[in-house]
C-alpha cells in the first residue's frame, strides 16, 4: 500500500509518500517540508495571508518532488491524503484542492485526513505502539492530552483553556525581545540563566480540573520584565530559565494526573507508553521532566523524531494508510469541505464528505 500524503494547514508546505507492504515495517519513501518561518519571522508570527499564497507557489513542486524522491509513480499510489482540518483555512483549501484534483486526475481514492490524527498515529509509523496509549501533543497551536484508542478512536482529555503552549513560549520571546519562533530561542536564553530567580506561577497546578492554562504565566513574565526593565542579557537568561521551570513543572502536574487516569482506565494496557509530538516536544527541560516522570509510573516514553512531531506530510500519508487498511479510508470525500476547526474526538468513522 502507498499514499501520497499533503500537508498544508499552517506554516508547513509538505508532502510525502509512506509505504506499507505486507507485515513489514512502514517505510518513509520521501518526505518534503518547506518551512515557511523566514516569510513570516518579521511579523513575529503566522500571517494567514501569506502563508495560503505561499502554499499556493509552493505545492505543486513539493508534490513532485515528494513523488521523484520516492521514486514511485502517481500510478503506483493507492490513494491521496490530504489535511482537510483544522487549521488556517487558506492553507487547507490549497491543499485539499490540490490533492482533489490529483485523485481525480490520477482515478485515485482522495482520503481526508484530520491534523491531529496525523499527530495521533505517528508513533505507529515511527515506533509501531499498539492501542491504547496516551498522547502529549503541545505545538503552536494545540496543547492537548488525548487517549489514543484505535484509529479513529480519540478521547481528549485535556486542552488549554486560554494559550496553547508553543504560544506562551513564543509571546515570551518576544516581551523579552528574543526572535520568532520563540521556543528554540528561550530555551538557548535559558541555558545560561538561574531559573531559581523568579517564582512564577504554575498554572492549575494541583487542579482536581484536567485542562491547562498559561496566560496567567505569561502575565507574570510580563511584570517581572516590566518591573526590572532595562533588561540585561543575564535578566532575559533569568527569566526564560524560570519561566521554562515553571511550565515543566505544570506539564508534568498535568501529565501526572493523565497517566493516573490512564492507568485505571485502560488496566489491561500492559505497555503503558506516553507520546510526545508537537514543536515544543523538542525542548530539553520539558522531555526531562516527562522521561522522569514516566520512568516512575512506569510509562514507556516515546518521542518520535523532531521531523516527524512538527507538521510534517508523513504523519498524514501514515494516518490515510491506517485508514485504508481500518476499511475506514471514507467515501464522497471528493465532496469534503476543509474545516478550520475540527476537535479529533469528532471525527467520524467512516470520514464522510459534508454534502455542503
Ligand atoms: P500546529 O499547532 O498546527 O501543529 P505549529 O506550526 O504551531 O502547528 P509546530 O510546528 O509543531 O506547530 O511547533 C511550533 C511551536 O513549537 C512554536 O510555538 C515554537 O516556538 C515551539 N518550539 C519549537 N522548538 C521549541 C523548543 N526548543 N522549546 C519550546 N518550544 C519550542
Ligand atoms: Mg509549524
Ligand atoms: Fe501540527
Amino acid at each position: 500500500m502507498r499514499v501520497l500524503g499533503i500537508e498544508t494547514s499552517c506554516d508547513e508546505t509538505a508532502a510525502s509518500v509512506v509505504a506499507l507492504e505486507g507485515i513489514a515495517a512502514p517505510e518513509i519513501l520521501s518526505n518534503i517540508v518547506l518551512s515557511q518561518i523566514e516569510e513570516h519571522a518579521a511579523f513575529g508570527g503566522v500571517v494567514p495571508e501569506i502563508a495560503a499564497r505561499a502554499h499556493v507557489e509552493a505545492l505543486d513542486g513539493i508534490v513532485e518532488a515528494a513523488l521523484a524522491d520516492s521514486a514511485v509513480s502517481l500510478d503506483e499510489i493507492d490513494a491521496i491524503a490530504a489535511t482537510a482540518g483544522p487549521g488556517l483555512v487558506g492553507g487547507l483549501i490549497v491543499g485539499l484542492m490540490t490533492a482533489k484534483a490529483i485523485a481525480a486526475a490520477a482515478n485515485k481514492p482522495l482520503i481526508a485526513i484530520n491534523h491531529l490524527e496525523g499527530h495521533a498515529l505517528t508513533a505507529r509509523l515511527t515506533d509501531g505502539l499498539e492501542f491504547p496509549y496516551l498522547l502529549l501533543l503541545v505545538s503552536g497551536g494545540h496543547t492537548q492530552i488525548v487517549a489514543v484508542r484505535g484509529v479513529g478512536d480519540y478521547q481528549r482529555w485535556a486542552t488549554t483553556i486560554d494559550d496553547a503552549l508553543g504560544e506562551a513560549f513564543d509571546k515570551t520571546a518576544k516581551m523579552l525581545g528574543l526572535p520568532y519562533p520563540g521556543g528554540p530561542n528561550v530555551e538557548k536564553a535559558a541555558a545560561s540563566g538561574d531559573a531559581r530567580r523568579f517564582a512564577f506561577p504554575r498554572p492549575m497546578k494541583g487542579s482536581a480540573q484536567p485542562d491547562f492554562s498559561f496566560s496567567g504565566l505569561k502575565t507574570a513574565v510580563r511584570q517581572a520584565a516590566t518591573a526590572i526593565a532595562p533588561l540585561s542579557d543575564q535578566d532575559v537568561a533569568d527569566i526564560c530559565a524560570s519561566f521554562q521551570a515553571a511550565v515543566a513543572d505544570a506539564l508534568g502536574d498535568r501529565v501526572g494526573r493523565a497517566l493516573a487516569r490512564f492507568r485505571q482506565e485502560f488496566p489491561d494496557q500492559a505497555k503503558p507508553a506516553l507520546v510526545v509530538a508537537g514543536g515544543v516536544a523538542a525542548n530539553r527541560r520539558i522531555k526531562a521532566t516527562l522521561e522522569a516522570l514516566c520512568s516512575q509510573a512506569g510509562f514507556a516514553f516515546v518521542a518520535p523524531p523532531q521531523k516527524l512531531c512538527t507538521d510534517n506530510a508523513a504523519m498524514i500519508a501514515w494516518a490515510g494508510i491506517e485508514r485504508l487498511r481500518a476499511g475506514i479510508a471514507g467515501e464522497n470525500t471528493a465532496d469534503f469541505v476543509p474545516r478550520s476547526r475540527w476537535p479529533l474526538d469528532s471525527v467520524s468513522t467512516p470520514l464522510v464528505g459534508s454534502g455542503r
